[in-house]
C-alpha cells in the first residue's frame, strides 16, 4: 500500500509567505485518488480547524487523521469520521506517567508563557504560546520543573506567520512520529512505504525517523540544517529536498509534497500524465 502522509500548514495548505501554484491542489486531489494512494494528514489542528483548512483551501478529505500534533487519530470513511480510541488505550499504556495537569501546575509559575485556548488543549496535549524572545529562559525553566517527570516530551516551535512561539507538552508516545508509526502498523505498513511530507518545527520527528521524508522547497532554513545534520549522522536517512522546476511546479507547499511523491514512485507516471 501506498501511504502519502503531510503536515497541512505551510506543507500541503500554501498559507506561507511563498507564491503557491495554483494548480497544484487539484493536482494534488486528482493524483492521490488516481493512483489510490492512502493519505494522512499529520497536523498540529484539531478537527474542526482540520475540516476548515478542508473547506478554505480545496484539499481533499484524508483518509485518516493524527491531529492536534499526533495525540489523536481519526479515520474518515464514508463521510463521516471515526476517532480511534486504540490509540489513546496505546499512549496511556505507554506513558503511565503522562499527567497534563500536573503538567501545568509545574510551568504555572513560569513567566513569558500563556496557555492556549482550550479547543488547544485535550488529555494529551497541554500548549502555551510563549513570549519568543524569551524562549531560552522559558525552556529552560521548563527543561528543570517538567522535564523527564511525566514521560514527556517538550516540543517547542516558531510560528514565522504570526511570530508566536508555540509550547507543546505531549506524551512521548504520542507525537507526530509515533502517530504515524501506529498509522502505518495498524495498516500492515513498514517505514519504508510511507511517505512523509513537512516543512518545520515538529517535524523533524517524522523526517528523521525512518519514513521516506520530503521538505518542500519552503521548508525553515533551522528543519534543513537540522534534517542535514541527522543525515549526517544517519546515512540510512532519506529525505528528499523538493527544489522546483518539476511538471511546471515550483516546489513550494503542495507542489513540493507532489514533487517528493514523483520521487518515491507514489505517483508514477510523470511522463504520461
Ligand atoms: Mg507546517
Amino acid at each position: 500500500m501506498k501511504i502519502l502522509a503531510t503536515d497541512l500548514d505551510r506543507t500541503l495548505l500554501p498559507n506561507g509567505n511563498w507564491e503557491g501554484d495554483s494548480e497544484a491542489i487539484s493536482m494534488f486531489n486528482d493524483l492521490t485518488q488516481k493512483h489510490d494512494v492512502l493519505v494522512v494528514y499529520v497536523t498540529g489542528r484539531n478537527l474542526a480547524l482540520t475540516e476548515s483548512a478542508i473547506s478554505k483551501f480545496g484539499v481533499r478529505y484524508p483518509d485518516i487523521l493524527c491531529g492536534d500534533v499526533g495525540t489523536s487519530i481519526r479515520k474518515y470513511e464514508n463521510g463521516e469520521w471515526t476517532f480511534d480510541n486504540g490509540w489513546i488505550e496505546h499512549v496511556k499504556r505507554e506513558s503511565p506517567r503522562w499527567d497534563a495537569i500536573a503538567i501545568k501546575d509545574a510551568v504555572a509559575v513560569i513567566e513569558g508563557i500563556r496557555e492556549q485556548e482550550s479547543e488547544h488543549q485535550n488529555q494529551f496535549k497541554q500548549s502555551y504560546y510563549v513570549d519568543h524572545e524569551r524562549k531560552n529562559q522559558v525552556l529552560k525553566n521548563v527543561d528543570e520543573l517538567v522535564k523527564g517527570k511525566f514521560d514527556e516530551v517538550i516540543v517547542y516551535s516558531f510560528d514565522s506567520q504570526d511570530g508566536k512561539g508555540l509550547l507543546d507538552f505531549l506524551p512521548a508516545s504520542a507525537t507526530k512520529q509515533t502517530a504515524l508509526e501506529y498509522v502505518a502498523e495498524e495498516l500492515g505498513s513498514t517505514k519504508k512505504d510511507v511517505v512523509f511530507c513537512g516543512d518545520s518545527g515538529n517535524d523533524i520527528f517524522p523526517l528523521t525517523a525512518g519514513f521516506c521524508g520530503v521538505l518542500v522547497r519552503n521548508a525553515d532554513n533551522q528543519l534543513v540544517e537540522n534534517v542535514i545534520k541527522a543525515m549526517d549522522e544517519n546515512p540510512n536517512l532519506k529525505v528528499y529536498f523538493a527544489k522546483g522546476d518539476f511538471m511546471g511546479l515550483k516546489g513550494y507547499y503542495t507542489s513540493g509534497v507532489i514533487e517528493g511523491a514523483y520521487h518515491y514512485g507514489v505517483f508514477d507516471d510523470a511522463m504520461d500524465g
